[in-house]
């Protein structure tokens, strides 16, 4: 896929996030105005509502663009879907006539505010990177039961909480919850001690099912991608989770990056998921690649501090691609509706400086990491950033998600002390 030149300069220049070939869809507001629609390109958004409104973009079936939600357009469906990209890139394309009707409905990024672009309906974290689930496994267990026995075999997952999702550069609060830790004869009630991130892709569903769907079917429900942190507070996990999984420790927040980067701009980067190594059942076969070539990154931030890059990885490390997560959690024929959000799983390579999470970064705590600015890390202290950063690399341009940040905050006092 070539790239494609706009009008808009900083659209063009090779490390732009958002080139015409982009298009990320997402909400936003100036000021005190209402929430709206629009799409990145270069260092300016495109108001997609005011286009609409004075008709530059006509939609089969619509409106859908007079609402601060992308899950009218996501029930529109792939035509609609393919449409829309297809007129608003004529408007942007380099010499196109109609630049002087778009000028006026593109503002500068910096001093806009951004908003979830969609509102999340359900919210289900998969577990679908191998690297990770065997640290995590040889953590917990020991090396030689690092894989649960089912790991090879399905795409194993959790139903989390759509409440739990809140955008890019939302503050999120160190939580309080009952703990046991190793040599204390009974549990306590604390601020986390083990407060961290999960580096993970994020798939949002545009196509509702009813039924259970093929891994073919399941890829045409997907509408785009997002970057994902799932902000884990490990010492209320190692004392909820068993029998029945992840509960309080993975339901403070999940932050996503403001841009819903479009499934049709990231088709040029498909590449296969790993080799095989004990045979699928036949339901999980897939069709073709079904893995994203993305490079990814974490980066930390002490308060007062330079911004450290503590990860990089690659989603190429998912194990299972989102359509086999998806045709999965159909099977019991469970149903997926529009704004479902589906993460992949941590996504760690095997070199210890691409590992996703600080558990794994730090080895449980036992090898904190340097750095660069002075100072270690096993997990979280107050008021640390993490940036989650990810793009494919196209010939001359790159497709970005744009920031998935969030804060730290301390801990407020005892919730129950009233
Ligand atoms: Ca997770």
């Amino acid at each position: 896929m070539p790239r494609v030149m706009s009008w808009v300069e900083s659209a063009n220049r090779p490390e732009a996030e958002f080139p015409l070939n982009n298009l990320p869809c997402g909400v936003f507001s100036q000021g005190e105005g209402e929430p709206r629609c629009g799409m990145a390109i270069g260092d300016v958004v495109l108001d997609l509502a005011a286009l609409e409104a004075e008709g530059l973009i006509a939609l089969e079936g619509g409106p859908f663009l007079d609402v601060p939600f992308w899950n009218e357009v996501m029930e529109a469906g792939p035509a609609v879907w393919a449409d829309l990209r297809a007129q608003v890139t004529a408007l942007l394309a380099a010499g196109s006539t109609k630049r002087y009707l778009v000028e006026d409905h593109l503002h500068p990024r910096a001093g806009l505010r951004l908003h979830l672009p969609f509102l999340v309906a359900e919210y289900t974290d998969f577990y679908a990177g191998r690297n990770h689930a065997a640290n995590v496994g040889t953590m917990f267990r020991g090396a030689d039961n690092a894989l649960p026995p089912n790991w090879l075999h399905m795409p194993i997952g959790y139903n989390g909480r759509a409440s739990s999702v809140v955008v890019s550069g939302t503050e999120i609060r160190r939580p309080w919850g009952q703990v046991k830790g190793p040599g204390f004869d009974a549990p306590a009630f604390q601020p986390s001690r083990r407060f961290d991130i999960e580096l993970e892709l994020g798939c949002v569903i545009g196509q509702g099912s009813e039924g259970p769907v093929t891994v073919a079917e399941a890829e045409a429900m997907i509408f785009g991608y997002v970057l994902l942190n799932d902000w884990s507070a490990r010492d209320i996990q190692a004392w909820e989770y068993q029998p029945l999984g992840p509960f309080q420790a993975k339901a403070t927040a999940t932050t996503i990056s403001p841009w819903i980067v479009m499934a049709a701009a990231l088709a040029p980067f498909r590449i296969p998921t790993p080799p095989r190594e004990v045979p699928l059942l036949p339901y999980l076969a897939e069709p073709g690649p079904g893995n994203l070539d993305i490079a990814l990154e974490v980066a930390l931030t002490p308060a007062g501090g330079a911004e450290a890059v503590i990860s990089r990885t690659h989603a190429g490390e998912l194990y299972y691609s989102f359509a086999q997560q998806i045709a999965h959690h159909t099977t019991s024929g469970c149903a997926m509706t529009v704004g479902d959000l589906i993460g992949s799983g941590t996504i760690s390579g095997a070199a210890r400086d691409s590992r996703g999470s600080l558990l794994e970064l730090s080895w449980g705590g036992a090898e904190p990491i340097a750095l660069p600015g002075g100072g270690s890390r096993s997990f979280l202290e107050d008021d640390d950033t993490v940036t989650l950063r990810g793009h494919a690399q196209g010939d001359g341009y790159r497709i970005g998600f744009g920031d998935c940040s969030g804060r730290l905050r301390p801990a407020l006092a005892d919730p129950y002390a009233r």
